[in-house]
């Protein structure tokens, strides 16, 4: 490539950081000011230009302009501080991108595939440039966080989720596909929305629609290979059940909202039996929602106290849910019991509010994933602490408007007794001269690896002992000075180091089990993962040469 591309395309360039050198040899001298810049000079400068926004959205546009000029350099500054990065290209400002989506769309990213491409999905597929794509995260729009049916808006979502498979697990850019399915959108502000980038229609249904995903899932085979991941993202309710179940043994993929959000509540779980010093099963499990996240979590749960020693029945009867319409029990008057749900019916009278289920279940964990914002009150937050010396609290609902409660009413409305995560970042909390830091319940600790010892050990699908797996080695990387703070995950700083210990558990578990397909088997299996994770630093620009 010529040097001019070296200087204008995104996965080249250095900006400044181009010695004179390189500008001589490349034929780019001169159309760059005289300067050279360090790479550390270079995010100082823009962390400089972020500090100057004061809009977090403001910040986003900016991240992802910089991701269009000088991909490496954007990932740099995501490395310089991940726990302050990480909100402004994730939840929760990726959340306020969405909704404003068609307003801010200035630079082309990732594929956008119309129902009207139907029959030619292949061919579309086709025009993206990069030819070794090994990871594509998919979404139809239809349930974009807890934010409801954003149509072609929802782009940011995957964009955002592959950003952090190259931040937090060092996945090559090049490797990732952001992909939005357009079947239209039942929004009718998005409808009527004349800036809007997507297909103004209505939503295909039925048929038509499982036709147009099967026709995709088979040309990203075709395209990239039956081993490159495939990861559905806030796809609705019964979609992403019906989808999963049925590609999850033929094709490589898994629903990041039912199995990612699993794993890391699991992991939770398991970390604050730590300082309960209790297991599992010895303790009743209550969700306020019974959606994708809640019955993931809930069918991880069983199959952890499955380990433990219990049979599924038993673990299930420790297992309570409601729903928009109550407490799950079987034959409840008001129905609306799906297959999914009805796994996990109790039987026992009517319970109608969740005040009401917290008083007669007497729970000692619960978990909010309803989308509900402030559905913690403080009466169900101060009966978890009269039911429970330690009350576990978490509040996976996002964006931080759909938190079931702030971490601030969970600690207070708890005396500071309460174990408490949540699904969107809340700064530390001062509670009668103690400060408490909550960790975030974000499945962001665990896709990304996940992703990592999926094609690291060229895994054909990707079995739901996985999510297990990946549960128990976060959980284990969580210290005594974690728990201590009130937090149930390791620092955000630190989850780079997650992701490759996931990664590893993920290989280690996959070549165990006759799942690999990449030989032969690699001794040391950290320095294997390690030598395929994308490379902060730039490299020459020129070519090294050697004596001969
Ligand atoms: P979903 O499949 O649409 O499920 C939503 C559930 O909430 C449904 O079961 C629904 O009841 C229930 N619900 C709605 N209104 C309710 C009410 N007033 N009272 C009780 N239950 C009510 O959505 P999802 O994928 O599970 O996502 C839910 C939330 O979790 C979203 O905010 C999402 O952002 C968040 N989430 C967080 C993470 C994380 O990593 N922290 C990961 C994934 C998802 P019906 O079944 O009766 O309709
Ligand atoms: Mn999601």
């Amino acid at each position: 490539i010529s040097g001019f591309d070296r200087l204008y395309d995104k996965r080249y360039s250095k900006g400044l950081a181009f010695t004179h050198e390189e500008r001589q040899q490349l034929g780019i001298h001169g159309l760059l000011p005289y300067v050279v810049r360090s790479e550390k000079d270079q995010v100082d400068h823009c962390r400089t230009l972020l500090d100057r926004l004061e809009q977090s959205l403001d910040k986003y546009m900016y991240l992802i302009g910089l991701s269009e000029r000088n991909e490496r350099l954007f990932y740099k500054v995501l490395a310089s501080d991940i726990a302050h990065m990480m909100p402004l290209v994730y939840t929760p400002t990726v959340g306020l991108a969405c909704q404003r989506y068609s307003l801010i769309h200035m630079n082309q990213k990732g594929m956008y595939i119309s129902i009207k491409d139907k029959g030619h999905v292949y061919d579309v597929l086709k025009n993206w440039p990069e030819t070794d794509v090994r990871a594509i995260v998919v979404t139809d729009g239809e349930r974009i966080l807890g934010l409801g049916d954003l149509g072609a808006n929802g782009m940011g979502i995957p964009v955002g989720k592959l950003s952090l498979y190259t931040a937090l697990a060092g996945i090559k850019p090049s490797q990732c596909l952001p992909i939005t399915l357009d079947v239209g959108t039942n929004t009718e502000s998005i409808l009527a929305d004349p800036l809007y980038i997507g297909l103004r229609e209505k939503r295909t249904t039925g048929e038509a629609y499982d036709e147009f995903v099967d026709e995709f899932m088979h040309a990203c085979v075709r395209r990239f290979g039956q081993n490159c991941l495939i990861q559905f993202e806030d796809f609705a309710n019964a979609n992403a059940f019906r989808l999963l179940a049925k590609y999850r043994d033929s094709f490589c993929t898994f629903n990041d909202d039912i199995q990612g959000t699993a794993s890391v509540a699991v992991a939770g779980l398991l970390a604050s039996l730590k300082i309960k010093k209790t297991q599992l099963k010895d303790n009743v499990l209550l969700f306020l929602g019974a959606g994708e996240a809640a019955l993931g979590i809930a069918n991880l749960c069983v199959m952890a106290m499955r380990a433990e020693g219990l049979t599924d029945e038993e673990a299930k009867s420790r297992i309570w849910l409601v729903d928009s319409r109550g407490v799950i029990i079987r034959d409840r008057p008001r129905g609306g019991l799906t297959e999914h749900k009805l796994h996990f019916a109790q039987v026992h009278d009517p319970i109608d509010t969740l005040s009401e289920a917290v008083r007669k279940l007497r729970p000692n964990v619960l978990i909010g994933a309803a989308a509900q914002g402030g559905a913690f009150t403080q009466e169900i937050l101060e009966l978890m602490a009269e039911i429970n010396e330690t009350p576990i609290i978490f509040a996976l609902s996002n964006p931080t408007v759909k938190a079931e409660c702030t971490a601030e009413e969970a600690y207070t409305h708890t005396k500071g007794r309460c174990i408490f995560a949540s699904g969107s970042p809340f700064d530390p909390v001062t509670y009668n001269g103690q400060k408490f830091y909550p960790g975030q319940g974000n499945n962001s600790y665990i896709f990304p690896g996940v992703a990592l010892g999926v094609l690291c050990a060229g895994m054909l699908t990707i079995p739901e002992q996985v999510f297990l797996v990946a549960a128990e080695r976060l959980a284990e990387l969580v210290s005594k000075e974690d728990l201590n703070k009130g937090s149930l995950y390791p620092p955000l700083n630190s989850i780079v180091n997650c992701s490759v210990a996931i990664a590893d558990a993920i290989v280690e578990y996959a070549y165990k089990n006759g799942l690999a397909s990449i030989r032969p088997e690699p001794a040391n299996k950290v320095a294997f993962i390690k030598a395929q994770m994308y490379d902060l630093d730039y490299p020459r620009s020129v070519p090294a040469t050697y004596k001969m």
